[in-house]
């Protein structure tokens, strides 16, 4: 829709006006710093930042009910910057000028309510939200987005140059980061850091096609970032893993998404997220937090985290219910399906004290709960999700096994409605399928396939006397022969009836 057919009172509103002054706020020492620089930790302290707006008040003016209605008609805006995450400019980006803003695709990936069949299973009512619909197939496209964006800003305004985009990964923040470098790439370079052999070979491709300089390196994730960082300290790069706070900002939107997506009534929801780096649930936290603080929403939902028993420290931490006797130890990971959240050492670990303490403050203790879950109960739930509709990876999987355990230990209420992450596209994750279908398994990963669960393709043979299409053009009366002998075994296999005459 053009401009000038919104209604008069939302014309000056449907596209953002560029406002507001960002800074990096210090997790640790409460410090302030300029966002003209790229900071990842706090130059004081060394601890986490987030970014704030120092004018925020100034949204202030608009009250809650005016800005569901300008995000609900921006909608309707044909405005290609306008049209992802930056539907909600004002909260994510407000610095940011829309001709600097990188849109690929990302963002407004739909919520797909659950079957009957799979709501009986998970004992309560859920949807998946598919971030899995994105264009590098993760999540991890709304924090590039933003992070990329405002990179962008700064070469084009700032005068920056000869960029090195660079990223420890897990497989799904190299594939994103190497596809929006890929799209500014006369000005931007990409190098990503991955484990050797703990990606999938989808995730070890979508980088290398868009040519990424990508190293493997021996150990797991927790080291690829150890080296990253110090390159980051000691070299003129731009980190793009989510101690990068432009990250954490960009997958607000996953939070905003769903408040517009449920009319802004979130109050009955649980949102439930898988942790690894810590990023994703942080974001989740502090999108809600936000739209509370400035009346778009006027209750928060129920969050609940998962980790699995192979790679937990988060759940560890929150095991212990005495608040100042918790103390955050870094886990050795075993080999995890959940291997996008396979992280020992959490990079946002302090940002999530944080946000916890500030979430439990409006909402109560029990609004932010953390569960573990097992190898096995993540398998079969991603299979059970898709075997009723859905496009679940391994992680989606681990939300699921996660709202299945919440309900079973009593630490959800089951009138609520959860809104499951899946967090990737379930071909991402392809291999892990495959080693339950052919039980190929490495004991470590503790999964034994439930024969009801597993699924394999039928070859059919064909008896030498038959002609086979695959040895040679047959005659028509070959052919016919091939296709009513393959056909009857079909027919056979698959216990069909024959139609009445
Ligand atoms: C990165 C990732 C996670 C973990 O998110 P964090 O922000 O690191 O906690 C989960 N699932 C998928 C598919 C991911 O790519
Ligand atoms: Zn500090």
């Amino acid at each position: 829709m053009k401009i000038d057919q919104f209604p008069s009172e939302m014309q000056v509103h449907v596209v953002p006006r560029i406002g507001g002054e960002y800074f990096y706020r210090c997790i640790g020492c409460e410090g302030c710093f300029g966002i003209e620089e790229l900071l990842y930790t706090c130059p004081k302290c060394g601890s986490v930042l987030l970014i704030e707006d120092r004018e925020r008040e100034r949204l202030k003016e608009i009250s809650g009910a005016k800005w569901r209605r300008i995000f609900d008609h921006r909608r309707m805006l044909n405005i290609p910057a306008l049209s992802g995450i930056y539907r909600f400019h004002e909260l994510l980006g407000s610095i940011i000028p829309l001709e600097d803003i990188v849109y690929l695709g990302e963002g407004h990936t739909p919520v797909i309510s659950a079957n009957e069949a799979m709501k009986d299973w998970a004992g309560m009512g859920l949807c998946y939200k598919n971030d899995g619909q994105n264009p590098s197939a993760s999540f991890k496209d709304r924090g590039m987005a933003s992070a990329f964006s405002y990179l962008n800003y700064l070469i084009n305004k700032r005068g920056v140059r000869n960029v090195l985009a660079i990223c420890a990964s897990t497989g799904d923040t190299s594939a994103s980061a190497a596809l929006y470098a890929s799209y500014l790439c006369r000005n931007v370079k990409s190098a990503v850091l991955l484990p050797r052999g703990k990606v999938t070979p989808q995730q070890l491709g979508q980088p290398l096609g868009n040519g990424a300089r990508v190293i493997e390196i021996p150990g797991v994730f927790d080291d690829c970032m150890k080296v990253v960082e110090y390159l980051s300290e000691n070299f003129s790069v731009a980190l793009m893993n989510s101690k990068n706070a432009w990250r954490i900002l960009g997958q607000e939107s996953y939070s905003y998404e769903i408040a517009q997506a449920f009319d802004y009534e979130v109050g009955g929801l649980a949102v439930v997220v898988p942790i690894g780096n810590a990023g994703n649930i942080t974001a989740v936290m502090a999108g809600f937090l936000k739209m509370y603080d400035l009346n778009i929403i006027d209750s928060l939902p129920a969050v609940i985290g998962v980790q699995s028993e192979h790679a937990n420290p988060v759940y560890l931490y929150y095991l212990e219910p005495e608040e100042a006797a918790r103390q955050f130890r870094p886990v050795a990971v075993r080999p995890s399906v959940a291997q996008a959240a396979m992280i020992g050492n959490p990079v946002s670990m302090p940002r999530v004290i944080r946000l916890v303490e500030q979430y439990r403050k409006i909402a109560g203790e029990e609004s932010v709960r953390i569960v573990q879950i097992s190898e096995q109960e993540i398998m079969d739930s991603m299979l059970v999700a898709n075997r009723n509709g859905h496009i679940a990876c391994t992680q989606g999987g681990e939300c699921l096994a996660g709202l299945r355990k919440a309900v079973a230990e009593n630490k959800i209420d089951k009138n609520r409605t959860a809104i499951l992450d899946a967090t990737a596209h379930a071909l991402k994750f392809a291999v892990f399928q495959d080693k339950y279908f052919f039980d190929t398994f490495e004991p470590e990963f503790e999964v034994t396939p439930k024969p009801e669960l597993q699924n394999a393709p039928l070859l059919l043979d064909l008896p030498d006397s038959v002609p086979s299409p695959a040895k040679g053009k047959l005659s028509a009366a070959e052919f016919e022969e091939f296709v009513e002998f393959t056909a009857l075994r079909i027919a056979g296999v698959l216990d069909l009836k024959h139609k009445k005459k």
